[in-house]
């Protein structure tokens, strides 16, 4: 039988990990009722007749992750793109791969979607918070129909930031992205589908990047365009017989560069709104923009900003960590993203993602989208703690304290192990942070043995 979430449920001999970024109790309790954490306590706890009880010996236990930068978990129009949502038992995979990775606190920054997309009524409740932005003005809705915009409507291209504030949302952004603004999701979707539809020859996203980098330079400018590697790549990646240097450059620039400025603008008028309404705003954070957002922290200082994923693969390790440490001078919070830089090394490796973290200038670590790839947020943790990059409590903290410190709106009421807070807890395995045994959302327990599925402790005596 299903417990309520009246019943005390107490978790007993735990390595505990408050979140809080400092404090560790190497044998620990945590009490929850109802929804709230009423207790946390370092030493063994009493184990008395009416509790629920479960023994977390050899595992750690700390507050669910909280993802402050995600894609595909709500139903609405997908990506700054203003894409065609994603089916909906893709959204369903999506989120249980969050879940079950430990996440119970999610903030989805397509931007575009609108807060009663997040809940798709032919679907069940799924046990994964799911928070959405908004990035609904001129500048952010045309950047979208430059490059795509099939999946907004009347009502995506009619919502104002007020509207969309007043029915839930967030935050703002994500302020650009891979398909505006010439990153990742031209890499490994558009830059490949036209070379296909041009040539028929489909070409990996490592080397539509360095075409696109060829013809248009690193910051999109032509100011580090190369006609000589273009003609190399052209020869080795087989197309120097399909299509001319001219041809491909004036594909690449058609691909890319309709929404560039327009994204750009979008930067300011979301900086000028996150001023105006007191909301966080989220900004994508890549060779091309940089700029952008180094000008606005300086014009725009009562604007609370987040660089997203400033380990964007477009930076030089040296430069990534460059652009936060002058990005962090100047208040704005740097996030970096997990992408597939971590266990799945597709496209991206680790460098920026290790210079940041051992730089010791990220605040929170989440997962964008990298075309599906995403790799967990505690895989990105655990190399953390196993390269001795951060301590275990420090780790921790930049995917649960940190995250609810700067997204308050998000996650202000969770995030730590802490007497009042909402009871989202993770019982994940001390020698791999990354394997969730079970998990607890608003109390009710969502994860059991790997699993999704309800349960009680009297199960684990089973
Ligand atoms: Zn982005």
């Amino acid at each position: 039988m299903a417990m309520t979430v009246t019943d005390d449920i107490l978790i007993i001999n735990g390595r505990v990990v408050t979140g809080d970024g400092s404090t560790v109790f190497d044998v620990g309790s945590v009490r929850m009722r109802g929804g709230t954490i009423i207790d946390v306590a370092a030493g063994t706890a009493e184990r008395t007749e009416n509790n629920n009880v479960v023994d977390a010996a050899g595992h750690t236990v700390m507050p669910g992750v909280i993802n402050g930068h995600a894609h595909g978990c709500v139903h609405g129009p997908s990506m700054p793109s203003g894409s065609l949502p994603l089916a909906a038992s893709d959204v369903e995979y999506f989120r249980n791969r969050h879940l079950l990775s430990g996440t119970t606190t999610l903030l989805n920054v397509c931007g575009l979607s609108l807060p009663d997309e997040i809940e798709d009524r032919g679907h069940l409740d799924h046990p994964l918070d799911v928070h959405v932005t908004t990035a609904h003005t001129p500048s952010n809705l045309g950047a979208a129909m430059a490059i795509d915009g099939k999946g907004l409507t009347g009502r995506h291209l009619n919502a104002t930031i007020e509207e969309t504030i007043e029915q839930g949302a967030k935050a703002f952004g994500e302020a650009g992205g891979g398909q505006t603004l010439g990153g990742g999701a031209q890499d490994y979707r558009f830059i490949p589908e036209a070379i296909l539809a041009a040539t028929g020859v489909r070409i990996h996203p490592k080397s539509a990047r360095a075409l696109k980098e060829a013809v248009l330079g690193r910051e999109l400018d032509g100011t580090t365009a190369s006609p000589e590697l273009l003609e190399e790549l052209l020869r080795s990646c087989g197309l120097d017989n399909q299509i001319s240097a001219e041809d491909l450059t004036s594909l690449i620039v058609t691909t890319v560069m309709p929404p560039v400025s327009l994204s750009l603008h979008g930067f300011e008028e979301l900086a000028r709104a996150s001023k105006r309404f007191g909301l966080a705003g989220i900004y994508h954070h890549a060779v091309p923009t940089a700029k952008t957002l180094l000008r606005l922290a300086e014009d725009y200082p009562g604007a609370r900003m987040v660089a997203a994923h400033a380990n964007h693969p477009s930076f030089e390790p040296e430069e990534c960590v460059r652009h936060a440490r002058a990005l962090k001078s100047r208040g704005v919070a740097i996030d970096v993203s997990t992408l597939d830089c971590i266990s799945t090394q597709w496209r991206n490796g680790p460098e920026n993602f290790d210079a940041l973290i051992e730089a010791g200038v990220v605040d929170t670590v989440s997962t964008d989208y990298a075309g599906g790839d995403f790799d967990s947020i505690l895989a990105a943790l655990q190399r953390i703690v196993h390269l001795g990059q951060l301590g275990l409590p420090a780790a921790v903290a930049l995917a649960t304290g940190n995250v609810s410190r700067i997204l308050p709106e998000v996650a202000g009421d969770r995030g730590l192990l802490a007497k009042g807070k909402r009871a989202d807890v993770a019982i994940v395995e001390s020698h791999n942070l990354a394997r969730v045994r079970h998990l607890f959302s608003n109390g009710v327990p969502v994860v059991f043995n790997g699993v999704r599925r309800t349960w009680t402790p009297s199960d684990l005596r089973g």
